[in-house]
């Protein structure tokens, strides 16, 4: 009988092990409480908007004060910078010179939802509308019949901001998008999936009552006057409105053991948390420690709030202008962990995944050195230096980490900020935690993912080399 592994086996051969073999009961402890301070950011957290707004509320408290340009700024010091209320940034400044470069971490805070359309209200057969487009590439039938919360702003044309968020509150109603009985479903369920509800009949169900005024779209007339009650709105407003439908469910644990934790939008606030909680606990850092908040990622990573708007060049070159350092210089000396979700190995759908080069649920932190699609197109495939200098790092520091890559070789792909990065002249690698049912209304987590992915950036922030 041959051995099961021989010391020249353990010695050559690389292996992962399940991180619970790995830690100990202090670090369990540590991991739980990360976990449960992560879970009360995520359930209050559905937009962009709102994690920006919790995120200085967060930093504020540990003591970040508002970047203005030409502010003075010694080591030490915590700043952000809110770009637009829809992306966040926020620097510790290094000892050393920005001269030295900056150490990044860039994760993004926008997730797949329903945006409200801009003429959104309709009623149909006494049922009132909202019409919606999806933002980020979601499997459509996923939204029907589930509960959804309506969250955004509204800006008036007197410039005046209203803020809506009805369904956080559990005495809040909530809104719903029908489906089909199974019963009259026969021709509906021969469709394949993609075609199985029509991104144009995504439609929320609002409302039934009738207005007492005996006109037609008596149950529009209905709603809109509840809204201009309550907000202060007429339907105009809505063209200068921006809205959209979250999923209403609640962060929970899941399993027996609560190894994991469900909940709406993991990708990607599970690494922009991680960034954060890192950012937060870091003093006086060798190297200035940046954590970038980013909107927009899901549809290209365009817009002012994008990661390819100039406001991080702004931002970075205000403080590159206080130390007289050129921008350039330090963006060539800088190194970022573009942090964002991978997809975790599962076992249902294993065919779709290559199991050898796949990252798994409780192995830790994912380093993927390519995303894209194809033959690696549109990804920012990081050099063996980088991959390992994060290897050294997360080996100092007890990271445990795994290899991650996105599905099978042509069988889809995805991208990450990491490109954008890797365009400034940035050293960039991928990063970040293993998701089950990523871009799903409920995706899943390993807490000792998420707690390895903290650490990490962590690590990656105290580095002084
Ligand atoms: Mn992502
Ligand atoms: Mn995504």
């Amino acid at each position: 009988m041959a051995k099961e592994k021989s010391a020249r086996q353990e010695k050559l051969f690389y292996e992962r092990k399940n991180g619970y073999e790995i830690i100990d009961e202090k670090e369990k402890k540590a991991m739980e409480a990360y976990c449960r301070d992560y879970m009360r950011f995520l359930n209050g957290a559905r937009t962009e908007r709102e994690a920006v707004r919790d995120g200085i509320a967060l930093a504020e408290k540990k003591g970040f004060k508002p970047y203005t340009a030409g502010m003075a700024l010694k080591a030490g010091d915590k700043v952000y910078y809110s770009n637009r209320g829809k992306s966040l940034l926020l620097a510790v400044i290094g000892k050393q010179s920005l001269a030295e470069g900056a150490t990044i971490a860039a994760a993004h805070v926008d997730s797949p939802r329903l945006d409200l359309k801009q003429v959104p209200v309709y009623e149909d057969n006494e049922i009132c509308y909202f019409k919606t487009h999806y933002y980020g590439g979601i499997k459509k039938y996923q939204w029907l019949t589930i509960p959804l919360e309506l969250h955004g702003v509204i800006v008036l044309k007197n410039g005046e901001k209203v803020e809506v968020c009805i369904g956080r509150d559990k005495s809040d109603p909530i809104f719903q998008i029908s489906d089909l009985l199974p019963h009259l479903g026969r021709e509906q369920m021969k469709k394949n999936a993609n075609d199985f509800i029509k991104a144009e009949d995504m439609d929320l169900m609002v409302g039934t009552v009738p207005d007492k005024e005996d006109v037609k779209e008596r149950v529009k007339l209905a709603v809109l006057d509840m809204l201009n009650q309550k907000y202060g709105i007429i339907e105009e407003d809505f063209l200068s409105a921006e809205l959209c439908a979250v999923p209403a469910n609640e962060v929970r644990e899941v399993g027996f053991d609560r190894s994991l934790i469900a909940g709406y939008g993991h990708d990607d606030r599970v690494c922009a948390y991680a960034e954060l909680a890192a950012i937060l606990e870091t003093e006086k850092p060798e190297k200035t420690a940046v954590c970038i908040l980013a909107d927009k990622e899901e549809i290209g990573s365009e817009g002012v709030s994008g990661m390819k708007s100039q406001a991080f060049e702004r931002f970075m070159g205000d403080l590159c202008d206080g130390q007289n350092v050129k921008l350039a210089h330090c963006f060539a000396n800088s190194f970022c962990v573009s942090a964002d979700v991978t997809a975790a190995f599962d076992p249902i759908y294993a065919d779709s995944y290559e199991k050898r080069n796949a990252s798994f649920v409780n192995y830790g932190m994912g380093i993927c050195k390519f995303t894209g699609h194809g033959g690696k197109y549109d990804s920012n495939d990081a050099s063996a230096e980088v991959v390992s200098k994060l290897r050294t790092i997360f080996a100092a520091n007890d990271v445990v980490w795994q290899l991650a890559e996105l599905g099978k070789v042509d069988q889809g792909g995805g991208g990450t900020v990491a490109m954008y990065m890797a365009e400034r002249d940035i050293d960039t690698i991928d990063a970040g935690v293993p998701v089950l049912s990523m871009h799903s209304p409920y995706e899943t987590v390993a807490k000792f993912d998420c707690y390895m992915t903290f650490k990490g950036i962590k690590a990656v922030y105290a580095d002084n080399k």
